[in-house]
């Protein structure tokens, strides 16, 4: 029955993928079914959407079938849906597209013991090696007259054949099971997990004994987003949301209602609770389909923006044409009015939950705050919104979150502005001297350490009317706050006049040469001699990295703060005096080393810096 032999090779990527599955002892098996029904159901939902979009293409009823032989040991899932041609079976089961799949595998890499976790990540087809050596995949795509089958024992090649028989209708897939796995050809564990999983599937699933008996319907079909919420279990919405993400966690919060105004459509959205693996990978979108009266037309929509792609759910609208070209749809009225109102409805489900549990709210901040900070420059019209819901570390608080909203609330009198630093971490950020002048007045300071941070502050940010400022640039507002008595008894008042401080800026900058872009005097500081300002650019060191390696910007060079009060700049003023030229030239290059290694940064020249130590405290002799 078959003409023609062709063997290929799997990508590196699916070798490795491979050798993982069929090579771990993994207890929960049973995910190869969730994870195959899954591709049958989406495979009838492609076949429905063009049966309904082009008039000449007639369907049979759509369904899966389940079929166990318990003799043989093999299990096998047949579905009636689109199918696939040979080239899109080397396309499809030859190479790795799923984003969540390729992270699994750079994972696993790194951590073998990763194996573990396979279950979590929704691994699609290539799950059925979790159970067997022996896969084959018999297919037909709808419009084609020929078939063909898949066949692989999981190491490094397979091969596809075409196949001449009539009567075969969309994609089976068997498995011959391997001996740890014998349980899966037992009728009552498959119909518990086709159960467990498969409840929310849209198409009837049948389970046979033999190929040639219909079987037994398991599942009920039902589109769950219909339904009223008060016939909804937790479990249902449960595994509906699993189904959907392909995430194993349970939904932090789910947003379920029926719009009705213009346009109705019945709307189920998902937040999860923790982070998918691919939350960061470029090509990462919500994982939202988009229904037309029940019919599935689109599961790759703009519809959520990039900064909401941690939501995955359902919309379903009785008012856009079942006939509108995927191309077109994104500038459909209807969707286009969708798009608004959804987006409108998560912020404010966030801004609800961060009213009304503050707990649950900061479990979703540790998970999703990264990305809801790119809303804030990339969506000007929902700007305050977003900044309403960001949570910071904070010099007023050590352990729990603040928020905006409380920063204010604590703002001395005459703060001008809410304050920010940014850093790698919290520790270099608080042992940056540019926040003596703050610390000296308690005035709180926001310590952002998310490497975006750099981004949407760089954009000169108000939040009710207040503006967000860099320590940096905020050094000279501090004049109008009240020093504390405990820092005013550190302070020591300048011994220095101007003109010698004038003279000795002058020198330091000329010694200093290209260095420093600048050296400027900073009577704000307390304790510390020497502190690295932002400089003219108005970025800071990550975002001038970052502009450097995107955009070849050269970086600025650094701006030397110095305290006018310290007993070290003194007594650098008194070498001048006393015309001790060389000591100076050593001492400023130290002291702007030290500058550098306070604001995280490496001294000018390792070398150097040695040298000059060895030189200030003198040689041992
Ligand atoms: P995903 O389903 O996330 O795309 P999979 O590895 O599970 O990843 O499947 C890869 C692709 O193979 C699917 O996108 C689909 O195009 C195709 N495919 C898998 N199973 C079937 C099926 N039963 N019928 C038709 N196509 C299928």
């Amino acid at each position: 029955m078959s003409k023609g032999d062709n063997s290929m090779e799997f990508t590196a990527e699916v070798n490795r993928l491979l050798q993982i599955l069929t090579h771990s002892i993994y207890s929960n098996k049973e995910v190869f079914l969730r994870e195959l029904i899954s591709n049958a159901s989406d495979a009838c939902d492609k076949l429905r959407y063009i049966s309904i979009s082009q008039s000449d293409v007639a369907i049979e009823e759509l369904k899966i079938k389940i079929t166990i032989d318990n003799h043989k040991k093999t299990i096998s899932i047949s579905d009636n849906g689109i199918g696939m041609s040979r080239d899109e079976m080397i396309e499809n089961l030859g190479t790795i597209a799923r984003s969540g799949t390729k992270t699994f595998i750079e994972n696993i890499s790194k951590d073998d013991d990763a194996s573990s976790q396979i279950g979590q990540f929704g691994i699609g087809f290539y799950s059925a090696f979790i159970v067997s050596k022996d896969v084959t995949v018999l297919s037909k795509k709808f419009d084609s007259d020929e078939a063909h089958l898949w066949s692989s024992d999981g190491t490094g090649t397979y091969n596809i054949q075409q196949v001449t028989d009539k009567n075969i209708t969309g994609t089976q897939i068997t498995i011959k099971l391997a001996k740890d796995a014998h349980d899966f050809s037992n009728t009552q564990l498959v119909k518990d997990t086709i159960k467990k999983y498969s409840d929310n599937i849209n198409f009837p699933i049948y389970l046979a004994e033999n190929s040639t008996s219909d079987g037994e319907q398991i599942n009920t079909v039902g589109a769950i987003w219909a339904k009223p919420k008060a016939d909804i279990s937790a479990d249902q919405y449960q595994e509906h949301y699993n189904l959907l993400s392909r995430n194993f966690d349970q939904p932090l919060s789910t947003i379920h209602y029926k719009a009705e105004g213009r346009f109705e459509y019945d709307v189920l959205l998902y937040i999860p609770t923790t982070r998918p693996f691919d939350l960061f990978d470029q090509q990462r979108k919500a994982k939202l389909k988009l229904y037309v009266k029940r019919v599935l037309i689109s599961d790759d929509t703009d519809i959520i923006p990039p900064y909401l792609r941690f939501i995955s759910g359902v919309i379903d609208c009785a008012d856009i044409p079942l006939t509108v070209s995927r191309e077109i749809l994104q500038e459909n009225q209807v969707v286009l009015s969708i798009k608004k109102a959804i987006k409108n409805r998560i912020i404010s489900t966030l801004n609800k939950l961060a009213k009304d549990d503050n707990e649950k709210f900061n479990i979703f901040w540790e998970a999703f705050g990264p990305v809801i900070k790119e809303g804030i420059y990339e969506d000007y019209e929902k700007k305050d919104d977003l900044l309403k819901l960001i949570r910071f570390k904070s010099t007023g608080a050590d352990d729990g979150y603040r928020s905006l909203d409380q920063y204010i609330d604590g703002m001395k009198e005459n703060q001008k502005s809410i304050y920010f630093i940014t850093a790698e971490d919290y520790q270099s950020a608080k042992a940056n001297p540019l926040l003596e002048g703050y610390t000296a007045r308690e005035v709180e300071i926001i310590i952002l350490i998310d490497p975006i941070d750099s981004f949407w502050t760089a954009t000169g940010i108000k939040y009710n009317d207040t503006e967000l400022k860099h320590v940096s640039h905020g050094t000279e507002e501090l004049a109008d706050i009240p020093i504390t008595q405990k820092a005013k008894k550190k302070k020591i008042n300048a011994k220095i006049t101007d003109t010698d401080l004038k003279k000795l800026v002058a020198e330091m900058t000329r010694v200093l040469g290209d260095h420093v872009s600048e050296v400027k005097i900073n009577s704000s500081l307390i304790d510390s001699p020497v502190c690295i300002s932002i400089g003219e650019s108005g970025y800071d060191k990550t975002m001038q990295k970052i502009l450097q390696e995107r955009q070849g910007m050269s970086l600025s060079k650094p701006v030397l703060e110095i305290n006018p009060n310290h007993s070290v700049v003194i007594k650098l003023s008194d070498m001048f005096k006393n015309k001790k030229t060389k000591k100076i030239k050593t001492t400023a290059h130290i002291l702007l080393d030290y500058a550098l290694i306070m604001d995280g940064e490496k001294p000018v020249n390792i070398e150097d810096f040695g040298k000059n130590m060895q030189d200030l405290i003198g040689k041992a002799d």
